[in-house]
């Protein structure tokens, strides 16, 4: 690898003269991201990579833009002996650069995207978003909604998903969606954010902007709010719903609201589909087959009834509004 840049204006003994140094002063070029015939460097603080202009261009409204404004600067970076100009890459991370340039020139990106963990989404996602590369974005997009769905049937599906995620990864993905408006995954981010003990949220609060803050606590405050008005509501399932009041139903709501007091609150979305009577057999929880069925048909109930309300809470904005996105 060559190892020094030269000014576009110095001359042919000057450049000569710089070769010679053998220490390069930049960052060294990346090792697979460096095309011999690549008609541009872009640097970043940790690696030069050597790619294709016209691949960014064709991919990138705003690079595609920003390339054909001559710059006018004659003392703007090139490449060794060469014509190649060297792009500083102001305020992107190297990790960002690094993995648009991986997915541009990866014929399987589809594939690939499934392998990338949530921190490479977060960066692809991000940076996409700033230069435009619009089939990036919406591929991005689309994954990441298998991850935070959209659907409440989705979502239940990635219930076995939810804890796997570091709170580093998904308070860092909360506020790249929030700036990139990826509004669609928006509310399932919220909602597992919105899943951390207080203490913890506290010590993430200071890195979202805000306006995604309060939306974070006032939406937290709601979804507790709501596992309060489901625990009430399913005791009165029990008491209600009967022609009368037999000592049998009684029983049951007395046995419910037992079990209610010694579980601890679960949020909504965290509820599986028989709730606090999940794994527990009917004959042994002394709750009848009735109140148990009127039980979970409610919970079922609620659930719909409460996805429905999440990006209202959360983003002042209905499902519909946000799937328009
Ligand atoms: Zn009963």
């Amino acid at each position: 690898m060559p190892p020094k840049r030269r000014a576009a204006n110095e001359t042919s003994s000057t450049k000569k003269a710089k070769r010679k140094k053998s220490k390069p002063s930049g960052p060294p070029p990346h090792d697979k991201l460096w095309f011999s015939d690549g008609s541009i460097v872009l640097e970043t603080d940790v690696h030069l990579y050597r790619v294709h202009k016209s691949m960014l261009a064709k991919y990138s409204t705003v690079l595609s833009d920003m390339f054909e404004i001559p710059s006018g600067d004659s003392n703007s970076d090139c490449w060794e002996d060469s014509d190649v100009p060297i792009v500083k890459m102001v305020g992107d991370k190297d990790d960002e650069v690094c993995v648009l340039l991986e997915a541009l020139y990866d014929r399987n990106f589809g594939d690939t995207l499934h392998e990338l963990e949530i921190p490479a989404l977060t960066s692809l996602l991000s940076i996409s978003t700033k230069y435009d590369f619009q089939d990036i974005q919406a591929d991005v997009m689309q994954f990441l909604l298998t991850r935070f769905p959209n659907k409440l049937e989705d979502f239940v599906k990635t219930r076995n998903l939810w804890n796997s995620y570091d709170i580093d990864e998904v308070f860092a993905l909360l506020v790249v969606a929030h700036r990139s408006d990826a509004l669609k995954i928006l509310p399932a981010l919220y909602y597992l954010c919105a899943r951390f003990p207080l203490e913890t949220i506290l010590d993430y609060l200071p890195t979202l902007p805000p306006d995604c803050m309060r939306s974070l606590l006032l939406g937290r405050d709601w979804l507790y709010e709501v596992a309060h008005r489901i625990t009430q509501r399913s005791i009165l399932s029990m008491q209600v719903g009967v022609q009368s009041r037999t000592d049998v139903t009684m029983q049951c709501s007395e046995k419910l609201r037992a079990r209610l007091s010694e579980s601890s609150i679960t949020l909504v979305f965290d509820m599986p589909d028989r709730g606090i009577l999940e794994g527990v057999n009917v004959k042994h929880s002394g709750i009848c087959n009735g109140c148990t069925d009127r039980y979970i048909g409610l919970l079922g109930r609620l659930k719909a009834f409460y996805w429905d309300h999440l990006p209202q809470k959360f983003l002042n904005k209905n499902w519909k509004e946000l799937n328009r996105t």
